[in-house]
């Protein structure tokens, strides 16, 4: 029977995994292992994917990717005969380590993902870098100093991996770290509500022979729900040192930096250098290849020779170029020495070798918790609440709904609630405009500083607020594990756009700041899904975007019309981007799907402070856009409207003449077709900038004789929604843009315009960032404008035909 066919509550033991390559060994690195019983949870409400429990914690695969685990029934319960873990001492260490003694340490936090190392990071050094319920938040090595007992440790933060072979680059990447950087002491973080899996990085930990600790954390957790564990004896079943720990209160740092410190001194009595049995073959196997390493001194000196061994016998590509790049005739030789091994013993094993060093560790593990007389206990399953939730918010039937609820209490709350701190601020910078315009003498020094400067970045300033509040309901779901969940539900109508549910965050987040969101693609382990997430994500109508949505539907449409046009702009970008990612995923960008193969990690209430540190964080990049940037792009714009200057000109004649119009009057027949004149084209142009700005240019533009100026206030717009007196802006903006021959078709049209094209320098430098080229910044930079140009200027001639 196949795992997918088992039903909701129901049990089955694992026979045997399918498939090959990536997808079969990361499975099985996460547990799904012959002879462990896995229990169907929870199905998404599209059925697909589907939650399961195994060894304890909880997983989801995809309907697809269950299909390739055959099951059987659940045995009667019988004493279950544990597998007693085979370790050894090695006769003689085969690495050199270092002996110089110094009173720098570098350690390396290593962990399975969401298990507590930034945790740890941050405690100790003070730094406020990003933890997060969620996996896959650290994809860089960070580094802090902390100073502990006149030592100095140099602290560096890995990426979170679930094993250290090269199925993704965050497992190369901690690898990498570990065998060319030598650091002197490695902390293993272990989350301790889930130790069986977790102890399977341990032992790849013991294969490389590096010096380590184990931090057993989320202690508070274990103790809370009653587990048991002898410690002592499991720490010298696999030797090396373990400390319960907590890093949510600091339980046990001290004292794990001081085991860290005695390790490094080599006065730690627990840690010993041992072997993990693997069988008789598998050994026989290792020993012969170790006969081909050890002849080629340069290997030998830098890595375990039995490390390259397990490795090779992995059919780790990898470590087999590590070894073609030597000596050619020697390399020949070990390849040709791994190939007989391995083929000796699937022979005698039936099993292939990775297969069989892979039992072996789960056994070696299984076998080590059962001396260590490890009880899971009863007392509070961290799981208990969390299935409660998952309960209702992965529901078939309300899962979905409660979702979008929360998004548009989301959005409600974000421009709602918003409104308020938006017009202080707008208050303050007008004061700031007009207290300097008072205490300056007339120029153009004055005008750069109030009508350049002040009233640029005032204009974007104004949305701190908001973007705030968003940030803190995205902080809080994903910290609170709720993204976990949102990826999950989603996962299905993803994969249909040739995504990943976990492509499903960023996007929301797009909403928001295309920047951050663009940033977060790093959370999605396939490269293809990233690139396709990134390239659509300029779709996702930015909240900079807004102000100008206001104003034109304010402009040129009547108030109870105004909601559904802005509902419409967002429904064509999501439009947009789904067929887009459909036609990347079939045809620009191809390749393997990765399996979705997520943790769902319990639910969590999240500390105050966590979350604050979040959504500041946050704000910090979007403050930092709007000093360089937008400060830039707005001085320039002012100065492209303000030279050549003639005072005797009147504000309109004055812009006509600038360069600004000039350039406009340029671009203008490109963007006949869609009825624009050469105004709007200048916003157009000013928007590459930043979004912000084109409202702003707007406004400029269309500014009154006597009222230069006020237009550009842009909150004072978006209010004037609800504040009637105020509705005549409208109207007067109305009347100037239709003497100048707008037509609403044609704001329309605009407005499309805005929401599609080039979405603003700061995205663009954030793709090329991400993505790693410039190829993948230029393309989206050039087929967002051309989708813009079709899709307006169609709608436009379409249009035309019927008013
Ligand atoms: P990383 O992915 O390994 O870097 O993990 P993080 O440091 O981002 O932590 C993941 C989550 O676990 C966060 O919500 C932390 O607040 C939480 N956490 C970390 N350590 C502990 C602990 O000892 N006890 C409990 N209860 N929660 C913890
Ligand atoms: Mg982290």
């Amino acid at each position: 029977m196949k795992l997918s066919e088992l039903k909701t509550g129901e049990s089955g033991i694992i026979l045997k995994v399918l498939g090959h390559g990536g997808f079969r060994k990361r499975i099985m690195e996460m547990g799904f292992i012959k002879g462990k019983e896995v229990e169907v949870l929870l199905n998404a409400p599209l059925q697909d994917p589907v939650k399961y429990k195994i060894m304890g914690y909880e997983v989801s695969l995809r309907h697809d990717e269950a299909d390739l685990i055959e099951v059987g029934p659940l045995p009667a319960p019988s004493q279950d005969g544990a597998d007693s873990p085979q370790s050894f001492e090695p006769d003689s260490a085969d690495i050199p380590r270092r002996q110089t003694k110094n009173e720098s340490i570098s350690i390396a936090i290593v962990g399975n993902p969401n298990c507590g190392k930034t945790s740890l990071f941050n405690f100790a050094s003070g730094a406020h870098a990003r933890v997060g319920n969620y996996s896959g938040v650290t994809v860089d090595a960070t580094e802090a100093y902390a100073n502990f007992e006149g030592y100095e440790l140099l602290l560096t933060d890995l990426p979170g991996t679930y094993s250290l072979s090269c199925y993704s680059p965050e497992e190369l990447y901690v690898r990498e770290h570990l065998l060319e950087k030598h650091p002197d002491v490695i902390i293993n973080v272990l989350d301790s509500s889930n130790l069986e899996r977790n102890l399977y990085l341990t032992t790849q930990l013991v294969d490389m022979h590096l010096p380590m600790v184990c931090a057993l954390n989320m202690y508070d957790e274990f103790e809370h729900r009653g587990d048991a564990l002898n410690i002592d004896t499991l720490q010298m079943l696999f030797g090396v040192p373990m400390v319960p720990t907590s890093f949510k209160t600091g339980m046990g740092v001290e004292d794990l930096f001081r085991t860290a410190i005695s390790v490094y001194e080599g006065t730690n009595a627990v840690a010993r250098h041992l072997h993990i049995y693997y069988g008789h073959e598998v050994e026989d196997g290792i020993s012969h290849i170790q006969k081909y390493l050890k002849q080629e001194a340069g290997l030998a000196a830098r890595y375990s020779t039995r490390f390259l061994a397990l490795k090779l016998l992995e059919h780790d590509t990898h470590i087999a170029n590590i070894v073609r790049h030597t000596n050619a005739e020697n390399a020949r030789a070990i390849l040709a020495a791994r190939d007989r091994a391995s083929a000796r013993v699937m022979e005698e094993t039936k099993v292939d070798s990775e297969t069989a060093i892979m039992d072996s560790k789960y056994g070696f593990i299984h076998g080590a918790l059962m001396e260590a007389e490890f009880r899971q206990g009863t007392k509070a399953d961290t799981y208990r609440i969390t299935h409660r939730l998952d309960d209702i918010l992965s529901n078939k039937y309300v899962g979905f709904p409660i979702f979008f609820l929360l998004l548009f209490v989301m959005f409600q709350t974000t421009f709602s609630l918003g409104q308020y701190p938006m017009d202080w601020i707008e208050a303050g910078v007008a004061w700031l405009g007009s207290f300097v315009e008072s205490h300056m003498a007339e120029g153009s020094l004055r005008s750069l500083i109030v009508d350049g400067a002040i009233a640029g970045v005032g204009s974007v300033i104004v949305f701190l607020p908001q973007i705030l509040i968003l940030y803190f309901f995205i902080s809080f779901m994903e910290d609170s594990g709720y993204m976990a969940r949102a990826a999950f539900i989603m996962d299905k109508l993803m994969h249909k756009m040739g995504l990943h549910g976990k492509s499903f965050i960023p996007l929301i987040m797009g909403f928001g700041c295309n920047v951050p969101a663009i940033m977060a693609t790093r959370t999605i382990e396939s490269r293809r899904s990233r690139l396709i997430t990134m390239m659509i994500l300029p779709f996702m109508s930015c909240s900079a975007r807004l102000p100008i949505y206001i104003m034109i539907t304010g402009t040129f449409f009547a108030a109870q019309y105004r909601s559904w046009v802005m509902i419409s702009l967002y429904a064509v970008g999501i439009l947009v981007a789904v067929l887009m990612s459909k036609l990347f995923s079939s045809l620009v960008i191809k390749g393997e799907d990765t399996p979705f193969v997520m943790e769902l990690p319990p639910y969590r209430w999240p500390t105050t402070k966590a979350i604050g540190r979040h959504t500041w964080e946050k704000c910090k990049e979007y403050l930092k856009k709007m000093g360089g940037i937008i400060l830039v792009a707005s001085i320039i714009v002012w100065a492209l409207g303000y030279y050549p200057h003639n005072d005797a000109l009147s504000n309109q004649e004055q812009q006509e003449q600038s360069y600004i119009g000039r350039l406009g009057q340029v671009v203008e027949p490109l963007f006949r077709p869609q009825g624009f004149n050469w105004k709007l084209d200048v916003s157009l142009l000013a928007g590459v900038g930043a979004k912000e700005i084109v409202a702003s240019t707007i406004g400029i533009l269309y500014a009154d004789d006597d009222s230069f100026g006020e237009l550009e206030s842009l909150s004072d717009i978006a209010d004037s929604e609800s504040v009637p007196e105020e509705a005549d802006k409208f109207s007067r903006l109305q009347s100037l843009m239709a003497a100048d021959g707008i037509t609403p078709l044609a704001s329309y049209a605009y407005l499309l315009f805005i929401l599609l094209y080039f979405p603003c320098i700061a995205t663009i430098v954030a793709i090329k960032n991400e993505s790693g080229s410039w190829r993948w910044a230029l393309a989206a930079a050039l087929y967002t404008t051309g989708i813009a140009w079709l899709v307006s200027a169609g709608f436009y001639h379409i249009g035309s035909i019927f008013f």
